[in-house]
């Protein structure tokens, strides 16, 4: 018995993950040829799938990381959204892809696309691996996307629950509420 098994039901298993995002990598490095590309990593929830991702481009590529606070633990948006930890470098001039585990209610990531722009990269485009419709406040244009689910609260694969689950190998649905 695994420690999660009990509270968490399999959404999208390890497999299908590993396919879809060999997939999204093909894509990315499809479209970026003969660019230099910037990952930004949206801490803590992409980790996971942004190591994986960056794994499935055959390009050059430089990762930077974003902390954002938007979630204050529990499992509804607190709509407060603030940069925790802010890339390294400047971004001016570079062709940045944000790698996003999560759009819920599109919020979060309407902000940090929006405070990006205004930093004058050459590009600026957005990756998430899940997309949950049903709960958007506000619209937010997927360039690449990995799933779209229904309205589950998700944990594994860098998603948590009170900072646990995040070390699950599948995407799955949080059964403890
Ligand atoms: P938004 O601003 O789009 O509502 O929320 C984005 C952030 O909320 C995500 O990056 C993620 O951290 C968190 N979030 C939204 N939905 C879920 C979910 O189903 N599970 C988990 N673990 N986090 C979520």
């Amino acid at each position: 018995m695994t420690f999660h098994q009990k509270d968490v039901d399999v959404l999208i298993s390890e497999e299908k993950l590993h396919a879809r995002i060999k997939e999204l990598g093909a894509a990315i490095t499809r479209d970026y040829q003969g660019k230099e590309l910037t990952l930004v990593c949206v801490l803590k929830g992409s980790v996971f799938f942004a190591t994986d991702l960056a794994r499935a481009i055959d390009l050059p590529l430089t990762l930077e990381f974003l902390g954002v606070s938007s979630y204050q633990g529990g499992t509804e948006s607190t709509g407060e959204v603030r940069i925790t930890t802010d890339v390294s470098k400047p971004m001016a001039g570079k062709h940045l892809l944000v790698i996003e585990d999560i759009i819920d209610t599109g919020l979060t990531m309407s902000f940090l696309m929006e405070n990006l722009a205004a930093r004058h990269p050459a590009s600026l485009k957005l990756c998430s691996l899940l997309e949950k419709p049903a709960r958007a406040r506000t619209q937010v244009n997927i360039d690449y996307k990995g799933f779209v689910i229904d309205d589950h609260f998700v944990v594994g694969y860098g998603l948590d629950y009170g900072e646990k689950y995040r070390n699950i190998n599948f995407i799955g649905v949080w059964k403890g509420k």
